[in-house]
């Protein structure tokens, strides 16, 4: 009696394993085609809030796979499309962002980036691959999809250009999150730090917030030979840039891991004349919320005392464009881990330390509990070592296979578990 007993036990797994075989199998005969789109986005590539010839494309490749809506366009360029299984059961998103960056392809490839001054180089081509090889693998399974699954292909990722609207922001507000609203939602980011065949996570904090801010110190014009007769703002500029680094060093809580970034100054006229204007500008990071609106504060205490010693003014200006931290949602993360291990093996899933880089996807995250991943596209033995925003950054196209397998697995599964 113990052995039909065990054997009743191991069904569920040896289902998996079954429809983990099929899945496989079927990406294995779909990896053509995957390194054939993939090179066509690296080829195409276009920068943030001009991705149309993308976004037309995209559109074009989900109707081809008769999804069962494709909304087209949506935030610009973006793409929402709809599989219903035929199984009842919630709704889960993925989302692939689509952009590209301005750095010149230096790389001599047959697939080298047709536009010049513009490439793939944060791997988009690869999120929008890997989105798509789900949808085609996963709309071939419709009888076994118990639920929903809504495609989010997202322009603007690296920031539309000015104060521009773009992004999830826009894509939220053109009904993203509507009809149906996902109850979680998913995507991987291509790492240039992880061997291709692996796959990276954390709990909690993924990614940090990301917000610009501009200094403008104003003081007065003199001859650089009376400077009592003038007020010099690059001496106050000088003596403020300091003092804003100790917000980090000595009031936030050392716990808090955060970043206080001056990226620009320029200012003055000429070298004998004393500056009336300085302008500085610069990034603040951290993971926590609370951080970020205290810095904000700490901020503008520092300034006004600051440029108040030196009888000078200031003025404080925050772009539109910034992202909060990405929190991975820990239960989302303590499920995905096992399906991910089951997929691709124990040893290929690491864990990761969060990263100071930011992400939008941020802001679907505040909308439903999920988790971003780093899908491991390096390989220095194929000659894959660059980082992602670099000229050199290439991946090894075996990670799309990987991504396709573990994304519809684990897409799959989000539906079957109860939360
Ligand atoms: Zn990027
Ligand atoms: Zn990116």
């Amino acid at each position: 009696m113990r052995f039909p007993l065990l054997l009743l036990a191991c069904l569920p797994l040896l289902g998996q394993t079954t429809r983990d075989t099929r899945i496989a199998q079927a990406v294995k005969a779909l990896h053509p085609k995957l390194v054939e789109c993939r090179r066509d986005f690296h080829m195409h590539p276009e920068l943030s809030n001009r991705e149309a010839r993308t976004g037309r494309e995209i559109a074009a490749r989900l109707r081809a796979l008769k999804l069962d809506e494709v909304r087209y366009p949506v935030a610009l360029n973006g793409v929402v499309a709809i599989l219903k299984g035929k199984k009842p059961g919630p709704v889960v998103a993925w989302r692939a962002d689509i952009d590209a960056l301005p750095i010149n392809e230096i790389l001599d490839v047959p697939y080298k980036s047709k536009n010049a001054g513009v490439k793939h180089a944060c791997g988009h081509d690869a999120h929008i691959t890997v989105g798509l090889g789900i949808a085609e693998t996963l709309a071939g399974m419709r009888e076994e999809i118990a639920g929903t699954i809504v495609f989010l292909f997202q322009p603007a990722e690296e920031g539309p250009p000015g104060d521009e609207a773009g992004g999830a922001l826009l894509m939220l507000k053109e009904g993203a999150f509507s009809n149906p609203k996902p109850q979680a939602i998913y995507a991987f980011h291509v790492s240039g730090d992880f061997e291709a065949g692996t796959i990276a996570y954390a709990a909690g904090p993924f990614l940090a917030s990301a917000d610009t801010f501009s200094v403008t110190f104003k003081g007065k014009k003199a001859h650089g030979s009376t400077p009592q007769l003038g007020n010099d703002a690059v001496v106050t500029a000088a003596q403020c840039i300091m003092a804003l680094q100790t917000i980090h060093s000595r009031r936030i809580d050392t716990s808090q891991p955060t970043v206080l970034s001056i990226g620009t100054i320029n200012g003055g006229d000429r070298h004998n004349i004393i500056a009336d204007t300085v302008k500085v500008t610069g990034t603040i990071r951290t993971y926590n919320e609370a951080v970020r609106e205290s810095i904000r504060t700490m901020m503008r205490q520092t300034l006004t005392g600051c440029t108040s010693a030196f009888g000078s003014d200031f003025e404080l200006g925050w772009s539109t464009n910034t992202y909060p931290p990405t929190i991975n949602d820990a239960k989302s993360v303590a499920f995905a881990v096992p399906v991910l291990k089951r997929v691709i093996g124990q040893a290929n899933v690491l864990e990761a330390k969060p990263v100071m880089g930011a992400e939008d996807f941020s802001y679907f995250l505040r909308q439903a509990p999920g988790a971003m991943f780093w899908l491991g596209v390096r390989n220095e033995k194929k000659g894959f070592g660059a980082g992602i925003h670099t000229a050199e950054f290439d991946i090894d196209e075996d990670a799309l296979d990987i991504g396709v397998r573990t994304g519809s697995a684990l897409l799959l599964e989000a539906l079957e578990t109860k939360r």
